[in-house]
């Protein structure tokens, strides 16, 4: 039997998040995205206009599938978490059942359990801002956002996953090397998220038999990564140091989720894969 996929942080066809999201159609699994409120209208849109139809192209040559989108917003864990000026946004007010454990409860609803869950979002308002800049809401934001929102779905979702499951996060080496640029408290929040992997992978995998791990990216010009502002740099950084001399797909990245979700990786638990053309292991640029 096929397996379901939830995959959160997919609103367009650019991301880690939909490389993904084919990669796991591609070997077979059910594909149910979870999408950021103010971006749902014009993904869905964008969807069935056709905009994202050779996107969706899979090796087979047929088109990857989306079961259901849900809206999520992953910084709200419940209704009560929902200030009121949110609640009343337009952007807002024409979803619902967007909070993490109301999008846990509608999948359960509707199919009952999943297989695999991936977290590939992140926002930091102050990311352009270096540290020593960066506020105490800034910084409060990055981590809400970013590693925080992880805890709060594995949490909701580990009733409804099969045992044996799999759940995977994106993350970046400015948590572990200085990245000057990446600011705003967001390689500070990278550097939770990949301690927080190791410790759900210890609860996780006693509890529910689900294995924990991380996928540390290279540069892709996404548009949260635009929105940055040094990816061009970034990706030209690694053209000329990394051991291979490439431009990373997310396609690469997608399929070593595929992996990783897989019985393949059966005993990977706990783990920081990097799929950055080797630039992690280099010591200096030359
Ligand atoms: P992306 O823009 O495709 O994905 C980020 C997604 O997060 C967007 O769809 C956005 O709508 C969503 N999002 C933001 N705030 C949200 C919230 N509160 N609730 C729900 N969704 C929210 O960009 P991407 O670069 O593919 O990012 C995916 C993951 O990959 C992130 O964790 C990012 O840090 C990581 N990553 C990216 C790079 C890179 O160079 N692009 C490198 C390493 C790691």
């Amino acid at each position: 039997k096929g397996k379901r996929a939830f995959i959160a942080g997919v609103a367009d066809d650019n991301g880690y998040g939909w490389a993904i999201a084919k990669s796991l159609a591609a070997a077979g699994a059910e594909i149910l995205v979870g999408t950021w409120v103010p971006a749902l209208n014009i993904f869905e849109t964008s969807l069935r206009r056709g905009k994202f139809d050779e996107s969706r192209v899979l090796p087979d040559g047929s088109l990857m599938e989306i079961t259901k989108v849900y809206p999520l917003d992953a910084v709200f864990d419940n209704l009560e978490d929902v200030p009121e000026d949110i609640k009343t946004n337009k952007r807002y007010a024409g979803s619902s059942n967007w909070t993490v454990q109301e999008v846990a409860e509608s999948v359960k609803q509707d199919f009952g359990s999943i297989d695999i869950l991936v977290h590939s979002l992140a926002n930091g308002p102050e990311v352009t801002k270096p540290l020593l800049e960066t506020s105490r809401k800034g910084y409060l934001a990055a981590i809400s956002a970013s590693s925080y929102s992880y805890v709060s779905l594995l949490k909701h979702f580990l009733p409804i996953m099969n045992p044996g499951g799999s759940s995977i996060s994106l993350t970046y080496i400015a948590s572990e090397r200085i990245i000057p640029g990446y600011g705003g408290g967001m390689s500070s929040a990278k550097a939770a998220l990949e301690s927080d992997t190791k410790v759900l992978a210890f609860e996780a995998g006693r509890k529910h038999k689900v294995r924990v791990n991380t996928i540390s990216a290279g540069p892709l010009r996404s548009r949260a990564a635009k929105a940055i502002g040094f990816i061009d740099m970034m990706i030209d950084y690694s053209l000329a140091n990394a051991p291979l001399q490439k431009e990373l797909s997310a396609e690469e990245v997608g399929n070593t989720a595929a992996f990783l979700a897989s019985p393949l990786a059966s005993a990977i638990t706990g783990a920081l894969i990097y799929v950055d053309n080797g630039l992690n292991a280099m010591g200096v640029g030359v």
